[in-house]
């Protein structure tokens, strides 16, 4: 598995500070168990921030004190990590999912019985408990599919298990995440060859712009 879209800064500090609604940290912690860049830049900001806490002098987290600290957190896991090259069969395509995930799914990713919400897109609710912090599910979109392009009304983060898509951003395989900011727009296309299962955590529902705000809210709940 190579890895080349990681967690953001606001992301890796907020989920260090315990911060993250519930679905999102869930996510969030599936990647880091198998990205050794993102997992080193959340102990080096549990680092900071308990260095932080205990210093006596009273702090003001201003903008300007923040950016310096993600300067900082950057420089300093850019000089000490080096990701390993992993790879990863098909197999252990759902081994990447939180035990809790794969507990409450309750079968394997492959007899998942996917709820079709439009053409060639599936969608699989997650019920962890913790609807109010945000939605998590499983989304298979088929091989050369294209999606609206859309924006999010609030976080949310993709973690790709399986297949591969193509926005704006790049190109998007297994253990890529998608950590989407406020209002960010973008149009996938799934690339051909494969679907592409993702495991979705958002804040707050997506809101397409075109044909799907249809067919999404009453599946997604908006
Ligand atoms: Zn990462």
């Amino acid at each position: 598995m190579n890895i080349h879209h990681h967690l953001d800064d606001a992301t890796i500090v907020a989920y260090a500070a315990g911060a993250l609604p519930a679905p999102i940290a869930m996510v969030v912690s599936a990647h880091l168990s198998f990205c050794p860049h993102c997992l080193a830049r959340v102990r080096k900001a549990e680092a900071i921030g308990s260095a932080v806490m205990e210093d006596e002098a009273p702090v003001s987290l201003s903008a300007g004190c923040m950016n310096n600290l993600f300067e900082r957190l950057e420089a300093e896991t850019r000089s000490e990590v080096t990701a390993p090259a992993l790879t990863l069969s098909e197999t252990q395509e759902e081994s990447i999912l939180p035990p809790q995930v794969r507990k409450a799914l309750g079968v394997p990713l492959s007899e998942i019985k996917w709820k079709r919400i439009a053409k060639g897109v599936g969608m699989k609710m997650i019920d962890l408990g913790a609807e109010d912090e945000g939605k998590l599910y499983l989304m298979k979109i088929e091989a050369g599919r294209v999606l609206p392009e859309h924006g999010h009304g609030g976080s949310e983060v993709t973690l790709v298990l399986s297949g591969s898509y193509t926005d704006k951003f790049g190109q998007f395989g297994p253990g890529d995440i998608a950590d989407l900011d406020d209002h960010e727009d973008h149009q996938p296309i799934v690339d051909k060859g494969a679907d592409c299962i993702c495991l979705v955590a958002s804040e707050t529902p997506a809101k397409f712009k075109d044909f799907l705000p249809r067919l999404f809210q009453p599946v997604i709940g908006i």
